[in-house]
């Protein structure tokens, strides 16, 4: 894939760039190992410093930095901005937790005295070059919810970002340089998919966290296997939105929109099959089904737009050959469902019912604003059918019923469980899932000891 920027809303190649070579990788590393040495042995005080001044330049690019990413993969201007937001935020957050996430650990006294030792802690050191693949489709947030708890822990990052999103890449390592972090603690490094093994096998990276697709994610984790080198990986999601007799069948509608449709769709934690009680299936697909119609799809710089379009040519093909096969096998079209006649990589919010697991969509990700529909019949079909899936990543579930919340947070599989309101991320929660979605978590005390060396410091009596 040519790194370049490319307008989905037009299919405009507005700039090209060339990928680093050997020398320049070379150069790059060498730069991590050097800046690991020093940045490791700063304080948490001196790192918050700076990650608090990365957030304060962060919000006063605020506008410029949602433009780029607008052109660059699409999404709602309103939207970007919105993520720049968040990525400050979360900037915050570990710029003020992550000592007290990091402080070392007393064992409990008799557990020391057994041991023989007169004290034992547990220290949290970092690793250092930490290699970061990441996705197009949140491409500050990705990227700043791996860098900020790695370099706040001590650690400095090397960024392999998606080739369509070169500026904001490059921007981000310009951000953390202008906010005081040391030469080489975060380096973008515009390289193709192909340029990654070599990278991860060298020495001196120490591990590597993943956001992308399975493929990627299998390919990148079975080089570090085979290094032996810790990885996250975070992938794909088909979450459930589960609409129970109590819920509140209106609110859960229109949650249910935004849930499917933000990002234009293409969101790992967009829900994605919505299972729904018999009992209130007619009334909820009904209301969500008019409001995924009446969304606005259009150019995402325009404040108005509520849908634009997808991240690529080929991402759109794939998503229409999902629904096709759908269509063939015996799916309804209940809206959408034909590519709009305009340029630019446009998909409409599309509603399928009567889905079935022989469809390729029952099992796939749909990575655009697709939605399946889903009936049952008691909450035991609701749990197999949200459960019939390769990936799990996050749920969400509305329902009033307490006894129905326990029996979700028991038997659904996924990474988080979300009650009358649709998943997202917080600094605070840990962010992952389980199955073919991935493994390791990001964000919260978990996150940021994903990369850390967990040293047990024994002292003899
Ligand atoms: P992708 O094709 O897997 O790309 C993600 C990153 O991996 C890009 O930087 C890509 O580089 C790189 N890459 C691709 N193949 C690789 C390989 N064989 N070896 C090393 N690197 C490789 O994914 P995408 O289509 O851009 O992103 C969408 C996917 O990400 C969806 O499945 C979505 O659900 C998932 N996602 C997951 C989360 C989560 O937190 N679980 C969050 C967001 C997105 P190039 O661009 O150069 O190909």
């Amino acid at each position: 894939m040519p790194i370049a920027t490319v307008n989905p809303a037009t299919g405009e190649t507005l700039e090209t760039y060339d990928a680093l070579g050997e020398d320049e990788i070379e150069r790059r590393l060498a730069a991590a190992e050097t800046a690991f040495r020093t940045h490791r042995t700063t304080t948490f005080a001196e790192r918050a410093l700076r990650m608090r001044k990365a957030a304060d330049l962060l919000e006063e690019d605020q506008e410029r930095i949602a433009r780029v990413m607008t052109t660059e993969m699409g999404k709602p201007i309103r939207q970007a901005r919105a993520e720049a937001a968040k990525c400050a935020k979360a900037m915050r957050w570990y710029a003020e937790h992550a000592e007290e996430l990091l402080a070392d650990e007393e064992p409990a006294a008799y557990d020391v005295k057994d041991s023989g030792a007169s004290w034992v802690i547990v220290r949290y050191r970092p690793l250092g070059p930490v290699l970061a693949v990441m996705p197009w489709n949140f491409p500050l947030w990705q990227v700043v919810r791996f860098a900020a708890p790695a370099l706040m822990a001590g650690n400095v990052g090397l960024l392999k970002h998606a080739s369509n999103v070169p500026q904001t890449a490059l921007y981000l390592e310009d951000l953390f340089r202008r906010a005081g972090f040391a030469e080489g603690c975060f380096q973008t490094l515009l390289i193709g998919s192909g340029a990654v093994e070599k990278i991860l096998r060298d020495p001196r990276v120490k591990a590597a966290t993943l956001t992308g697709s399975e493929p990627a994610g299998r390919s990148v984790a079975s080089v570090a296997g085979d290094e032996i080198k810790k990885t996250v990986l975070e992938l794909g999601g088909s979450d459930p939105f589960i609409v129970m007799p109590s819920a509140d069948v209106e609110r859960a509608a229109e949650v249910a929109v935004t849930a499917r449709v933000q990002n234009n769709g293409q969101s790992c934690i967009a829900a994605k099959r919505f299972v729904v009680h018999a009992d209130v299936f007619d009334a909820f697909t009904e209301r969500f089904t008019a409001r995924m119609s009446e969304l606005r799809l259009g150019d995402p710089m325009d404040e108005e737009t509520e849908v634009g379009p997808l991240s690529s040519e080929q991402g759109r093909a794939d998503l229409e050959e999902l629904v096709q096969d759908a269509v063939g096998k015996g799916a309804r079209v209940l809206c959408g469902g034909e590519r709009p006649d305009r340029p630019g990589w446009y998909y409409p919010p599309t509603v399928l019912a009567e889905v079935t697991p022989e469809m390729r969509i029952h099992h796939e990700e749909a990575f655009g604003p697709v939605a399946t529909l889903y009936r049952a019949a008691d909450i035991d079909e609701v749990v197999a059918i949200a459960n019939d899936s390769p990936f799990a990543l996050s749920s969400n579930v509305w329902t009033h019923n307490g006894t129905e919340v326990d029996r979700f947070v028991v038997d659904l599989e996924a990474g988080g469980v979300y009650i009358n309101g649709m998943t997202a991320s917080h600094p605070a929660f840990p962010f992952g899932g389980v199955k073919r979605s991935g493994y390791g978590r990001e964000l919260s005390g978990h996150g940021i000891r994903e990369f850390c060396n967990i040293t047990t410091v024994w002292h003899g009596a």
